[in-house]
């Protein structure tokens, strides 16, 4: 299980920080003097209202003390600017007012301030209402910070077992389906081509004389050749229903939901020629100086409750008749009858 990875600064900044913007330097000593009392708290005095912002971004507040009414600029219109800035959205806001005025009151609030206090409060209420107002704060951030660690390691884990799936799902040498994946997509298709009352093709692939391939050129080489020749399967199902697959060895299979036999041979001739156009140099093959393939294919509509591996079956048989009949061609086959 993946730990939220909760992040750490956001934990560790418990600590209280009071920024104060007032233009009086007297006031700032006051208040300067009042808090530290309580050796918690960080101060921080800001008299120019122009740097005010950022001074409360480099400062990060856990509360800010606004003063109402400085010189060139309006202390409500600073306060819409931290609300309209990401970073500062959140903190509270205490307003400094030199008087008690219900429409001040009412326009600071509008503003988005949270609280309001007349200049100078008592150091025991501002200590306590900068106490109240920043551990709410900081308790937001910390909330904040674990739900997106949260979200991060739910999409991690979403993200694994995607991964996971897809491992299960794939052939390691080449990427394409495995046997397991195959067994289990011809299921769901031969079954859906049965209600649907629609056919189901297949073909079965298979390299010719791949053995001495490997006994010529070395394993390496022939792996490799087992790519290429997965890439050139998948290039030419492509289909979105389409699906090339593994079978085991040199054995390949492509599943071809809603195709006729006629589609399924016109689709065994392209991979055939397409292999045969890699033009890889196989000296020891008994069908020329290039690596081929022999193709066996069919195409059926299921009888109700008749098994899947007829096809495979069937598809099968179209090989191995390809194979005898002197090999790098495509035979397409008949799924036998009930009985
Ligand atoms: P045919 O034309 O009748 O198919 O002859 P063949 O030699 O291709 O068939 P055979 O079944 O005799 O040999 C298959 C060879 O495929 C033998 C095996 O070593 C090789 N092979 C199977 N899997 C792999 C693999 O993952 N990598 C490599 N390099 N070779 C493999
Ligand atoms: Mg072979
Ligand atoms: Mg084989």
């Amino acid at each position: 299980m993946m730990e939220p990875d909760l992040d750490q600064g956001a934990m560790d900044e418990t600590r209280i920080m009071v920024l104060l913007v007032d233009d009086q330097a007297m006031i700032g000593e006051a208040v300067r003097r009042a808090l530290s009392t309580d050796e918690n708290i960080g101060f921080h005095y800001c008299s120019d209202p122009e740097k005010a912002v950022q001074a409360a971004e480099l400062t990060r507040p856990t509360v800010i003390l606004q003063d109402l009414v400085m010189p060139g600029t309006d202390g409500l219109t600073l306060v819409r600017k931290y609300r309209s800035i990401p970073l500062l959205r959140d903190v509270p806001i205490i307003v400094l007012s030199t008087k008690e005025e219900p429409a001040v009151k009412s326009a600071s609030f509008t503003a988005g301030a949270n609280d309001y206090l007349v200049k100078l409060p008592d150091t025991i209420e501002l200590i306590a209402r900068v106490r109240y107002h920043s551990r709410s704060y900081i308790n937001l951030q910390q909330r904040d910070a674990a739900y997106r660690a949260l979200r991060r390691s739910q999409q991690q884990l979403l993200e694994t077992n995607l991964e996971l799936q897809r491992l299960t799902h794939s052939d390691g040498l080449t990427g394409l389906s495995n046997r397991r994946y195959f067994d289990e997509y011809l299921q769901a298709e031969w079954r859906r081509a049965e209600r649907d009352r629609t056919e189901l093709g297949l073909l079965m692939i298979d390299v010719d004389n791949f053995k001495s391939y490997n006994d010529t050129y070395g394993h390496v080489r022939g792996d490799e050749v087992l790519k290429q020749v997965a890439t050139t399967l998948q290039r030419v199902a492509n289909r979105p229903a389409d699906l090339a697959a593994r079978f085991g060895g040199e054995e390949f299979a492509i599943v071809l939901p809603a195709a006729s036999s006629g589609g399924v041979r016109l689709l065994g001739e392209r991979v055939r020629r397409e292999i045969e156009a890699l033009a890889l140099v196989h000296e020891g093959s008994s069908t020329g100086p290039v690596l081929t393939i022999s193709v066996g294919g069919t195409s059926a509509q299921p009888e109700p409750g008749a098994l899947a591996t007829r096809l495979v079956e069937a598809a099968d048989r179209a090989l191995y008749q390809a194979k005898h009949e002197g090999r790098n061609r495509v035979v397409i086959g008949q799924v036998a009858a009930q009985g």
